[in-house]
């Protein structure tokens, strides 16, 4: 959606201009992206996660049909 300024409206993205008072849509600001900077330590931390919530995760489920098969 695209808002015009001059009367407060929201309208259509496929709208060149404002349906209401014709003020055409300003141009949304592209931002440009930060240069990322290759952080090794980064990938170290997603592995650990990786390697942490994966067994995390498994327990977890065993102890959702554990405790189902427990009350049920
Ligand atoms: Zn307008």
């Amino acid at each position: 959606m695209k808002y015009c300024r001059n009367c407060h409206i929201l309208y259509s993205d496929e709208a060149a201009a404002c349906p209401r008072c014709g003020v055409a849509a300003p141009e949304k600001e592209a931002a440009p992206e930060p240069e990322a900077q290759p952080d090794p330590g980064s990938v170290r931390r997603d592995w650990l996660y990786l390697v942490i919530g994966i067994p995390l995760f498994i327990a977890f489920s065993y102890l959702i049909v554990y405790l189902i098969k427990t009350i049920g």
